[in-house]
């Protein structure tokens, strides 16, 4: 049931999840569907935490519906239903544009290996092998290796290799050559495997039918309500405090990130203190800046890319990348009937990586100055691909770290969550706390919209065999 007030919640569940976000949603569904009552407290008015859009004039930006690997469609079937996985489409024109090179591709591992060949002069079995590396990449194995030695192993000395190869995953996680090339090589492969995808319907339709499929499934929610505090009971996970009001539950699944979740909502000493110490070091992922476009309507543009990566620096660089003003972007293109059927408008989203510490501690003045430069950075750089694009646009407005922060909670708008040490540290942390579980944007590979709903599914499985029969 959808609840107005967490005082229309029972005393007691089963399950508290906390946090409504792809990952929580997906446990409560879990949890649920397994005859557990459920109870899902979001903390805004609206599921989703990430997986958001918005209106304005007649526009519908999506925040983080730019691309997902294929596997999302299994997902869905098996979590959700049938109809959400008939509506997970290919998003085949992906586009490259900088000093080193300019290329389309379908993004599929066919198509790189081809790429490889014909643009880089690489034969096809040094793509095919370096594939299969990267399906081989296991996150439980040693994870020593760098991304940048992995890359360097394959393609000594290829530094436009590496930029294609990597720049991509670089765009929207903030991965860069010094991570885990564990990480790398599992998103690499996953979104490569078939080719990037899509939803189609638009992020609006998935949250609704996520929603009534929840409620069908007999979850309760409650919206606009925090979790101030997960409680315990001689060291178990015992319930929540929520909105003020406490809620008991055996088990505890926090949606939330993991470094609030671990340090700021348990009580104080309920960790070890080599624990603590632990989590206090799991470094978060980066944080992502957007510039987000509407065209005014009627007008057309030119069918660039459905994603395009522009960047004006000579070569991959994960600092300058972050650098401000930018000079590398990645553009969604949301063309009329594009995403969704109905919808005649054009909407085009620029993400950029960007630098929490930028953007923190400035005057409201100094702030709204700042977004301005980016967004005319940002037009700056489009105009090469849509002449005379700021005159067409009739909405323009920019998103940075603070803004990601305030809407999903996310310490310091960490796009993904925590780097790979969160992916152990989420799993350790359910040992310390029994009944407590951690799911979504942890590690970086559960993490994204595919991560975290695979994330949800897994750790309701562990809390349902917590419960017992
Ligand atoms: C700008 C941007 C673009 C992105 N683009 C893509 C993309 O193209 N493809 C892709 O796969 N991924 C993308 N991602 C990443 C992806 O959107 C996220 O990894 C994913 O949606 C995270 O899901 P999650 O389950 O971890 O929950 P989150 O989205 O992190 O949501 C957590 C929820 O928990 C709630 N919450 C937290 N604490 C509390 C509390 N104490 N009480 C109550 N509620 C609480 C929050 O309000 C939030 O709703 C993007 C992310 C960003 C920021």
């Amino acid at each position: 049931m959808l609840l107005k007030s967490i005082h229309e919640a029972a005393d007691s569940y089963d399950a508290v999840v906390i946090g409504g976000g792809l990952g929580g949603m997906t446990a409560a569904k879990r949890l649920a569907d397994a005859g557990r009552s459920v109870l899902l407290v979001e903390g805004c008015p609206m599921l989703g935490g990430y997986a958001a859009c918005f209106r304005r004039k007649g526009h519908i930006f999506d925040v983080a519906l730019h691309a997902f690997p294929y596997g999302m469609r299994k997902t869905f079937r098996k979590y959700w239903s049938q109809d959400l996985a008939n509506r997970v489409r290919p998003l085949p024109r992906i586009r490259y544009d900088n000093p080193q090179f300019t290329l389309e591709t379908t993004f599929a591992e066919s198509d790189f290996t081809r790429v490889l060949d014909e643009k880089f002069g690489l034969p096809r079995e040094a793509g095919e092998t370096f594939f299969a590396a990267c399906r081989k990449a296991d996150f439980y194995a040693d994870a020593s290796e760098t991304t940048g030695e992995f890359l360097e192993r394959f393609f000594p000395g290829r530094p436009d290799v590496v930029r294609l190869l990597l720049e991509t995953v670089a765009y929207a996680t903030g991965t860069a050559l010094d991570d885990p090339a564990v990480v790398y090589a599992i998103i690499f492969s996953n979104f490569a495997q078939r080719g990037t995808h899509t939803f189609i319907g638009g992020t609006d339709l998935l949250l609704s039918e996520l929603r009534n499929l929840l409620l069908s499934s007999g979850a309760d929610i409650v919206l606009n309500t925090r979790v101030g505090e997960i409680r315990l009971d001689l060291g178990k996970a015992a319930g929540v405090v929520a909105g003020g009001t406490f809620i008991e539950a055996r088990a505890v699944v926090s949606n939330g990130n993991l470094l609030s979740t671990a340090l700021d909502l348990l009580p104080e000493n309920s960790l070890s203190p080599e624990f603590t110490a632990e989590m206090r070091r799991v470094p978060l992922s980066e944080s992502i800046a957007q510039c987000y476009i509407g065209i005014k309507e009627g007008v057309a543009i030119p069918p660039v890319a459905d994603i395009l990566f522009s960047s004006r620096e000579p070569e991959y660089n994960a600092e300058s990348y972050r650098a401000f003003p930018p000079r590398s972007f990645s553009y969604s293109f949301y063309y009329p009937g594009h995403i969704r059927p109905e919808h005649r408008r054009t909407e085009i989203v620029a993400s950029m990586s960007a630098s929490y510490d930028e953007w923190d501690k400035l005057e409201r003045s100094e702030y709204n100055a700042k977004k301005r430069l980016l967004a005319e950075a940002v037009f700056r750089d489009l105009e090469r691909f849509v002449p005379g694009v700021h005159d067409l646009a009739d909405h323009i407005e920019v998103a940075t770290p603070k803004t990601l922060e305030r809407y999903a909670g996310h310490l310091r708008g960490a796009s993904f969550g925590t780097k790979f040490p969160g992916f152990r540290a989420s799993e350790r942390l359910s040992r310390e706390v029994p009944g407590l579980f951690h799911c979504g944007s942890e590690g970086i590979i559960m993490s994204g919209w595919l991560g975290s709903a695979n994330s949800g599914a897994i750790v309701a499985g562990k809390a349902d065999a917590y419960l017992g029969g």
